[in-house]
């Protein structure tokens, strides 16, 4: 799904300059949950932006669903992103004058899918989400957490390969961030892939596999912790694993 050879991201900073990644290497399966996690100035919010196509690596490769990223100019990059990448910020992101329903409807307009066809699909999102009360309720009738659960629902609309989440929880209190991780892996449970962003170890080992940076470089990549009691046994789980090979889930 995803590939990350030798990255280096260096920022020129005056005479000399700064290696926010200094070669880092990962691959990540469909259907995995990773987190990455880091100190503030570790190069997370540089990796995202690499993963997310938002920026390029300095040097290195990056491989997304089997294109060569660094080969794209930079319309075919921000199409691959558009397309393929779902992102879900720490601050929720939603337009406020409009629904739950018409904020996740609203990533669909270029699809080419009917006005109803796009409805059923943002009706679908919020169920998977667990919102199938509030569609017609605005951002700001909802609490923190179910603002989030719309920004994941709208992050998964256009079916994307891959989430990306930075710092997902990071403006929840620790009740509706339990809520959101447990909607990750019932999400991974169906078969999407995760990469989530933190800079909380106690985040970080909810989701199935953790890669630790420090200074730009990778000093640890394995298993949870809590694996594989919080995938075999945890309130969340729905009885599958999201064995890698998953397609990305499908709402209709
Ligand atoms: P994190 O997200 O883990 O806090 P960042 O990826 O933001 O870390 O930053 C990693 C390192 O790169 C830091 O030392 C930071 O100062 C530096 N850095 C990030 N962005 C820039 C930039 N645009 N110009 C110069 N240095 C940068």
């Amino acid at each position: 799904m995803i590939a990350i050879r030798d990255v280096w991201r260096t920022y020129p900073m005056g005479p000399s300059r700064v290696d926010a990644l200094g070669g880092v290497t990962f691959s990540v399966a469909a259907g995995d949950f990773v987190a990455i996690c880091g100190p503030s100035g570790s190069g997370k919010s540089t990796l995202m932006n690499i993963l997310g196509c938002l920026d390029r690596p300095t040097a290195g490769r990056y491989v997304l669903e089997g294109i060569e990223v660094e080969t794209l100019d930079d319309d075919s990059l921000a199409g691959l992103r558009n397309r393929r990448i779902g992102f879900v910020f720490q601050t929720f992101n939603l337009l406020p004058r409009m629904s739950a329903l018409r904020n996740v409807e609203l990533p669909m307009i270029y699809s080419g899918l009917s006005r109803e066809g796009r409805r059923r699909r943002a009706l679908d999102a919020l169920a998977a989400v667990g919102l199938t009360g509030r569609t017609e309720h605005r951002p700001s009738e909802l609490s923190g957490g179910e603002q989030q659960r719309v920004a994941i629902a709208r992050a998964l609309v256009n079916r994307p390969a891959i989430l990306l989440a930075d710092e997902p929880t990071g403006n929840l209190d620790s009740k509706a961030g339990e809520e959101i991780l447990g909607i990750f892996r019932d999400l991974v449970a169906g078969g999407a892939t995760i990469v989530m962003v933190t800079h909380n170890p106690r985040i970080a080992e909810q989701a199935r596999r953790v890669i630790q940076l420090v200074d730009g470089q990778i000093v640890s990549d394995s298993a949870s912790p809590l694996t594989p009691a919080l995938w075999s046994c945890g309130p969340y789980s729905t009885g599958g694993e999201g064995k890698g090979g998953g397609e990305p889930r499908e709402f209709s």
